[in-house]
């Protein structure tokens, strides 16, 4: 079943990072993202364009763009909310992909963007024209795609919906995000399918938390249900300051362990994820909730 390779898109130096109390420093963003590099990381979520008063960890935005390294090989992408983030990060010089979000429920959309569902979609939409304008490319990601922390269940018919309408701005992907770890692989398979037969053009990725342990069963229903792409973050960090008990994004070195083992190639070092996890854990004084990081390799290394 499935694909011998897929995509994999760090995430840890912006969703890891952003539900975190305490301030990192930009040096150690760039070496977090210098690691993934390292690791064979070649799309990486560096940070977001957002208001700095709502996300402060997000404050050093344009000083993170500005230690980037010189890479041409590897897609930087900014997180942007509305117009205003998009300008400020095409400004850097940079950012070579814009993601937008948008969100399957008005509650929700109100307090992480403070628009409706509707109005979501069409800042998106606004998002991936500013990007193609700019000559870069302009993904977007559906939050809340299998439940919502503030409404409870979405209906797919509402996902499928509004992947057909961000399709419509010409996005080099769109993004199924588990925003709170609620989702099983069931409804991953479903969706995905669904999402999958509406907008056959345009390549699905997946965004899972791992809040109830169904993390990587969902990337594995996935991968067999056609997602090419997949959001993973170094350690396991990773929450919405906006979703209430949203906890850790599923870990890059679990999620790549499972996959090798299993004969699918991510074009990751799981060896260099896991000095990763370990070096992250330091700075963030703490044991990381990714789950391979704390066993011992297998096979034995030689
Ligand atoms: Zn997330």
């Amino acid at each position: 079943m499935g694909p011998d390779q897929i995509e994999m898109v760090e995430v840890a130096p912006r969703d890891g990072l952003q539900n975190e109390k305490t301030l990192i420093e930009t040096a150690d963003k760039i070496a977090l993202i210098e690691r993934a590099i390292a690791a064979g990381s070649r799309r990486i979520e560096v940070t977001s364009f957002v208001n700095p008063k709502a996300v402060p960890q997000m404050a050093d935005a344009e000083a993170v763009c500005e230690g980037l390294p010189e890479r041409n090989d590897v897609t930087f992408i900014g997180l942007v909310m509305n117009a205003r983030g998009a300008t400020r990060a095409l400004a850097t010089g940079r950012i070579d992909q814009l993601g937008a979000v948008a969100v399957s429920t008005d509650s929700f959309a109100m307090a992480n963007q403070g628009q409706t569902s509707d109005g979501s979609v069409d800042a998106a939409k606004q998002i991936i024209a500013l990007s193609q304008a700019a000559g870069k490319t302009g993904q977007v990601t559906i939050g809340a795609s299998f439940g919502c922390p503030f409404e409870g269940e979405v209906a797919q018919d509402r996902v499928v919906a509004m992947a057909v309408a961000l399709a419509e701005a010409g996005p080099v992907e769109i993004g199924l995000a588990d925003t709170i770890g609620v989702g099983n692989p069931a409804q991953v398979s479903a969706l995905v399918a669904k999402v999958r037969a509406a907008v056959p053009h345009i390549p699905v990725r997946v965004h899972f938390h791992n809040t109830r342990g169904t993390g990587l069963a969902n990337v594995w229903a996935a991968i067999a249900a056609g997602a090419v792409t997949i959001d993973a973050s170094i350690g396991g960090l990773g929450g919405c300051p906006f979703a209430p008990g949203a906890a850790g994004n599923v870990s890059t070195e679990d999620v790549v362990y499972m996959l090798e083992r299993a004969g699918v190639r991510t074009g990751l070092d799981l060896s260099a994820l896991v000095s990763a996890n370990h070096w992250l854990g330091e700075i963030m004084q703490r044991t990381l909730p990714g789950m391979v990081a704390k066993a011992p390799p297998f096979p034995k290394q030689a």
